[in-house]
């Protein structure tokens, strides 16, 4: 496949892809191989980012939902998924994280699997980002963040 061809798809012109490394030649037939790899890698790429997306949706919806069965803050009621998290009762929850934060991407996902994996320990619970702020003002746990 050429270039004109390409443009005439109405796809950019690939460049190659970090992920997936192929040999680019002039060679016909490894062209045409290349150019199948790489749309094959697109297709692949794109297709595992929305199974890893999908994937942390559901582990997010089980954890919270072990810990409140009605998917609401604990503490206003506030029932909106995307601003519930998982909270520790009796706080430390950055020193928690980090130490089982191996890899230190600060992922809320790490702390969801490591619960998942533990079979939902107790001492945690599921608060709105407000609630989860205010808590932290109280408790003086803001300044850790900051240091
Ligand atoms: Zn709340």
């Amino acid at each position: 496949m050429n270039r004109t061809k390409i443009e005439f798809l109405g796809l950019p012109y690939p460049t190659l892809p970090t992920t997936c490394k192929t040999n680019k030649t002039n060679n016909k037939q490894d062209r045409k191989a290349y150019f199948r790899n790489y749309y094959n890698c697109e297709k692949w790429r794109n297709y595992n980012l929305k199974k890893q997306k999908e994937y942390r949706q559901r582990l997010k919806i089980e954890v919270l939902q072990h810990y409140a069965p009605n998917l609401r803050c604990r503490n206003c009621g506030f029932e909106d998924i995307r601003a519930l998290s998982i909270d520790h009762i009796n706080g430390g929850g950055s020193r928690h994280l980090q130490q089982i934060d191996k890899r230190g991407n600060g992922r809320t996902e790490v702390l969801y699997r490591w619960l998942k994996k533990n079979r939902f320990p107790d001492g945690f619970q599921v608060l709105c980002m407000n609630c989860q702020w205010i808590k932290r003002a109280e408790r003086g746990e803001v300044r850790q963040r900051g240091k």
